[in-house]
């Protein structure tokens, strides 16, 4: 009997661990620049949140949710999203009254969804989200996906796709639904089965759908720019204006209708292109929602937010693909080298005090020989080894020697973490003057 991972889910570990930890880090940092405080919601919520936020005409609600009854007979679901969890969050601890408005808020963590796994998809993945909940403006709206678009390009993405539309506002949406329902009603017999269900469901959601064949049919469907009501669309342009007016540039598309049924107003994705110009799908989408709040029970004049949620698996391949994640890899500073039996104990003692000061360090708890050590050292990526046998011990010194450029030095134990200091500034020292190749590529890294 073998154990194997659940079909489409995956394990992180080694380089990509680093890497996620890395891609998590850099949202988190850029999302506290625009004051958003972390929020951790339950992965298992009550099935109805799902349905009544999400929305029951949604793919992800009528297909791919993990759904079952726990041993008390009610019926739970693992997220499929973030955003549910987080207004449901936001309305039952009434954090709309007792903090300041917008309450602005970022996660990360797992999400569920029943896919067809392939390439870059996943039945549970990683996404890391904003929410920004309670005021309405078309800055917020703005400032939102400038998030979005920062936290990319600090990823180090350069070709950077931003595609937008807006759902309008209730009464645009109504009127552009009909149309579509007239639109569609003489093609829907020729159509997919769940287009057929959409026409009844939402008819904006045949928009989406990925069947070649109903997308040729989508082409000559309305637009919804149409069907704009002269609010929705001045709240539109206004949007659009000051996103341009920060340099991003963007593309209307008029069948991003996005999966989930709460949008209005702006929605948006991040696409990347690699420099041969591929597009790797989706990294990020979200938009401006309205009515969330009302219905879940909240009071409707916190009613408006704005969110998004990038996927951190997509990110990770697509960064790696591309060179991204070069230096990323978590790395080891110092090997510790005991040379013989005796000197384990004052070494095991030298090393956590290392860790102490500040700096990781590993050493092997059975003796080896010299040469071995130096090979792990090496494989362990560490920047140094800090060598010590008896006569080190009894002088009260050690060797340091840097693993790049092999030269060695006396340090004293005494005065260790100022030796230290010393040597991983010269590291960095060196980076910064040196033209060898490795060392201008990082220094070009570290300018960008
Ligand atoms: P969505 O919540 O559908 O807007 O998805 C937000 C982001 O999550 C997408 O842009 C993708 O990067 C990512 N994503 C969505 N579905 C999957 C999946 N099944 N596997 C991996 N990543 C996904």
């Amino acid at each position: 009997m073998s154990y194997i991972a659940v079909k489409g889910t995956h394990d992180i570990y080694g380089d990509e661990a680093d890497g996620y930890s890395y891609i998590q880090n850099v949202f988190r940092a850029i999302a506290e620049l625009y004051g958003y405080r972390g929020i951790e919601t339950p992965i298992l919520e009550y099935t109805n949140l799902f349905e009544r936020s999400t929305g029951e005409s949604s793919d992800v609600v009528r297909k791919e949710m993990y759904t079952f009854l726990d041993k008390g007979e009610r019926s739970v679901t693992l997220r499929p999203e973030g955003t549910a969890g987080v207004v449901r969050s936001i309305i039952e601890h009434k954090l709309y009254a007792t903090s300041d408005l917008p309450l602005k808020v970022y996660y990360t963590g797992p999400v569920f969804r029943y896919e067809r796994p392939q390439l870059g998809r996943y039945r549970q993945f990683l996404q890391a989200g904003v929410e920004c909940v309670g005021e309405d403006s078309p800055y917020l709206d703005a400032e939102c996906i400038c998030l979005a678009m920062q936290t990319f390009s600090m990823l180090g993405f350069k070709n950077l796709k931003l595609k937008v539309n807006t759902l309008g506002d209730a009464e645009t949406r109504k009127k552009y639904r009909d149309a579509l329902q007239e639109f569609f009603a003489s093609k829907i017999d020729d159509m997919c089965d769940d287009c057929k269900q959409r026409l009844k469901l939402n008819p904006m959601r045949i928009l989406d759908c990925k069947v070649p064949e109903d997308q040729e049919r989508v082409k000559d469907a309305p637009k919804m720019k149409d069907y704009l009501s002269p609010e929705a669309e001045e709240r539109f342009y206004k949007t659009l204006s000051i996103i341009n007016d920060m340099g991003i540039e963007y593309e209307i598309d008029d069948n991003l209708v996005r999966g989930l049924d709460y949008y209005g107003h702006i929605v948006f994705e991040v696409h990347a292109l690699s420099d041969a110009g591929k597009d790797y799908g989706a990294l990020a989408g979200g938009g401006h929602y309205d009515g969330m709040l009302s219905t879940l029970g909240g009071p409707s004049e916190y009613d408006s937010g704005v969110g998004f949620g990038l996927g951190v698996e997509r990110l990770y391949s697509m960064m790696k693909d591309n060179g991204l994640l070069n230096d990323v890899a978590h790395k080891l500073d110092i090997y510790l080298m005991p040379i013989g039996e005796s000197v384990l104990d004052e070494c095991y003692e030298l090393l956590e005090n290392i860790r102490l000061i500040g700096y990781s360090a590993i050493m092997p708890f059975k003796t080896a020989k010299l040469g071995s050590m130096f090979k792990k050292a090496e494989r362990s990526g560490a920047k140094f080894a800090l060598i010590i046998g008896d006569e080190e011990l009894e002088k009260g010194v050690a060797q340091l020697k840097n693993l790049a450029t092999k030269q060695q030095k006396e340090v004293h134990l005494a005065t260790l973490d100022e030796e230290l200091d010393a040597a991983f500034a010269e590291i960095e020292e060196h980076e910064e003057g040196c033209d060898c190749p490795q060392c201008q590529e990082k220094n070009e890294q570290k300018a960008e």
